[in-house]
Order: C-alpha cells, then sequence, then structure tokens
C-alpha cells in the first residue's frame, strides 16, 4: 500500500495541455484565462461576480480591505479554521475576537456571536468571518439576520465548500459562494482544496461597489480609465490645453498590492473546475463509506451523518486516544491530520490576550478530532484499508 495523505490533488492530462497551451501563448499573466476561469467560477457558485487572486489569503486580506477594516475594529470569526481566516483582520490592525463552535456541526455557533454582539455597546463589531468548516456550509441566513441588525458585514470563508450548498427558509437552494447572503466569499486553490490551481484564490460577490474595489486592490490600486481619472488631461499629457488623457496613462489612487494569479494557474484552475463536480461525488461516496463502516462503533464520537450540500473536504471523526490513534495510522503509512490546533491559543493569539478556557467547545474538540484520508482519487481498497487500521486499533488490544 502506498503513503495514503489526509488529501491530495489530482492532475489529468487534460490539465496538462491547458497549462502547456498558456505556456506557448503571449501571456504567462493578465492574459485571457484569468477572465475566462472567473466566468467559469462565478457560473459555478452562482454569484454575479468573481475575482481571482494570487491565493485564498489574498483573497481574505483584500476583503478585509475592502471592508476598511481599520485598528480599533472588531471582527468576528471561529477558532476552528485555517489560521488565514483570523488573520486577514490583523493584516488591516483590526481585533480578532474569537466565538466558540456548536459542538455538533463544529461552526461558528451562531448564539456565541449573538450574545456577543447583544453584550456590546452598538457599533463594536463591524463584521463576522464564518467558515464553511470542512465544507459544510454554515448558516448564513441566519447570520446575515445578525448582520442586518447590529450592522455587520459579512465574509464567507468557503476554502472548503466550492460546490457546496444549504437550503435556506424559503427551500431555496444557495450555493456557497452565491452571495445571496454573504457580502463576499473566498474560496482557495491549494492543492489540498478541490480545485487545485498551484496557489490560488477566488473573491465571489454580487456587490458592484466591492467587486469594482477588489479588482483597483488587486492590481496595486492603479486603473486605466479615461473616464475616472482623478488629475488632469494636462498634467497626464505634459501639454498646456491637453483635452484627452494620453495613451500610456494610468492612475494609482489608492494603495494596492500584487495579488494577482498567473494565466497558466487559470489555466489550471479552470481544467479543473470541469472535473469539480465528479469530484464532489465521489467525496460524497467517501464520506457515506465511513459512516456506513463507523456507524454504531462506540469508540467514534462525531459523525453526524451524511448531510445534503456538504462538499466534504474534511471527514473528521472524534475518538479518544487521539494521539495513540494518529501514531498508529502513520505506522501503516496513513496520514491523517488534525483541523485544526484552535487559532486562539496559537502563541501569536495568546500574546495579544487569549488562553485555555476561553472557548471550551474548541478546545475540546480539538483533542479529540481526525481527518481521515478525503479525496477523489482515493481509492476503495485504500479507504477500506484506513477502516481497518482504524477499527483495529480500538477493538485489537
Ligand atoms: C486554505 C485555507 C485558507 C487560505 O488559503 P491559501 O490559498 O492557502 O492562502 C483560508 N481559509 C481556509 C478555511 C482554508 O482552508
Amino acid at each position: 500500500m502506498n503513503p495514503i495523505p489526509y488529501g491530495r490533488q489530482s492532475i489529468s492530462d487534460r490539465d496538462i495541455e491547458k497549462v502547456i497551451d498558456v505556456l506557448k501563448s503571449d501571456y504567462l499573466t493578465q492574459g485571457p484565462r484569468i477572465a475566462s476561469f472567473e466566468k467559469a467560477f462565478s457560473q459555478y457558485v452562482g454569484s454575479k461576480y468573481a475575482i481571482a487572486v494570487s491565493n485564498g489569503t489574498a483573497a481574505l486580506h483584500l476583503s478585509t480591505i475592502a471592508f476598511g477594516v481599520k485598528p480599533g475594529d472588531k471582527v468576528i470569526t471561529t477558532p476552528i479554521t485555517f489560521a488565514a481566516s483570523a488573520n486577514c483582520i490583523r493584516y488591516c490592525g483590526g481585533e480578532v475576537v474569537f466565538a466558540d463552535i456548536d459542538p455538533e456541526t463544529y461552526l461558528l455557533d451562531l448564539n456565541h456571536v449573538r450574545g456577543l454582539l447583544e453584550e456590546a455597546p452598538r457599533g463594536t463589531y463591524s463584521g463576522v468571518i464564518p467558515v464553511d468548516f470542512t465544507g459544510r456550509a454554515c448558516d448564513l441566513e441566519g447570520f446575515r439576520d445578525l448582520a442586518k441588525e447590529f450592522d455587520l458585514w459579512i465574509i464567507e470563508d468557503s476554502c472548503h465548500a466550492p460546490g457546496g450548498w444549504f437550503m435556506d427558509l424559503n427551500g431555496t437552494k444557495q450555493l456557497c459562494g452565491n452571495s445571496q447572503y454573504a457580502d463576499l466569499s473566498i474560496f482557495s486553490f491549494h492543492p489540498v482544496k478541490h480545485i487545485a490551481a498551484g496557489e490560488g484564490g477566488m473573491i465571489t460577490t454580487n456587490d458592484e461597489e466591492l467587486f469594482n474595489k477588489i479588482l483597483l486592490l488587486r492590481t496595486h490600486g492603479i486603473l486605466k480609465n479615461d473616464d475616472r481619472y482623478l488629475n488632469t488631461p494636462d498634467f497626464a499629457c505634459g501639454e498646456p490645453g491637453a483635452k484627452t488623457y494620453p495613451g500610456w496613462y494610468m492612475e494609482m489612487q489608492e494603495l494596492g498590492y500584487n495579488y494577482r494569479l498567473t494565466d497558466f494557474q487559470a489555466a489550471l484552475g479552470e481544467s479543473q473546475l470541469e472535473r469539480a463536480q465528479d469530484g464532489l461525488i465521489r467525496r460524497k461516496e467517501i464520506a457515506q463509506n465511513y459512516f456506513e463502516a463507523f456507524q454504531g462503533k462506540t469508540f467514534i464520537k462525531g459523525q453526524s451523518g451524511i448531510i445534503d450540500g456538504h462538499a466534504y473536504h474534511l471527514y473528521v471523526i472524534e475518538v479518544e486516544d487521539r494521539l495513540g490513534l494518529y501514531n498508529y495510522l502513520r505506522s501503516h503509512s496513513i496520514y491523517a491530520q488534525i483541523h485544526y490546533i484552535p487559532c486562539h491559543l496559537m502563541p501569536y493569539y495568546r500574546q495579544l490576550g487569549w488562553k485555555e478556557g476561553d472557548l471550551p467547545n474548541a478546545e475540546n474538540y480539538y483533542k479529540h478530532c481526525l481527518s481521515l484520508p478525503m479525496y477523489p482519487t482515493l481509492t476503495n481498497d485504500e479507504q477500506d484499508f484506513v477502516i481497518n487500521r482504524v477499527i483495529d486499533f480500538y477493538t485489537s488490544n
């Protein structure tokens, strides 16, 4: 048996051809593949706009800048996420306020968030960043109600959930990232995620103003648009009395970044996107297999059953002697992982005042969680091997 990681990309011959086509073309970056990938992605998730960026962290950073996060602003997020979901608030000097998770769904608990909002004077918090952790859609409709009531913006961190969805109270299927309830949603195309582009990210929205703002910030804050310049044509031409702007002219109007994706990454991302639906189906099958294999086994605690709309980026179980199981699986070349070490207890956030006991559900979850191998090319034989090793560990001694 080959080593079995918890997640991995799969690259097809067609993916390779698509990348090679770009390498032979005139554009390595800022070419036509970007717009094409953006269009295909916005169609996939059902949003009006999509902006491709260099990675998911850049997507988060541009989003917090777009909302003008600044020192003194407080933003709420979950501790059970990749650090970038919180760090993007710090990049802008804002204060991260972690709220606890729901121990059943592992998602940011709406009621805890409500509690924080109700306790504080109005206007204390500026936004919230819920995460579709493991691929399970959070209750964005509920978060939208809170956002309306407390005047917050919402960034949905949907890195785990392209293709995921939930049913809203009207019975309408809401795809993660469709921006019906969130202001902005962000995705990552790191190889362990559903769609690999090497590195890469995407921001989706239905808000034209945010869209234009983020577009500008993605490329240094520089725009090229005769109708929107702030300097005069005289200055731009270097000639008195000029009425129109010269061909070379462009303007830096805001402090932006270089957070562009390259064209060959976009080509890979778009090619992968074409297979994303098949990947989701396979992920769900794998989840179903785990669920059935472990059903009724008392050593497994956290199995929520198969959930419609779950994108199954991860399959998490909660167990006793998690360390023992982790090491036992490793001795069989099965590389299960932990998602995540609670963010608030990372030394960086401890130094900002967070401590053990602050978020008991997240901390208790961390003691027991283990993410089992989950990726579309995991074979049934490999999965059976994983399942049998887990069962062996708890039953053979
Ligand atoms: C991967 C990930 C990110 C960051 O994406 P990168 O592309 O690696 O920068 C942010 N949030 C979550 C939940 C992630 O899983």
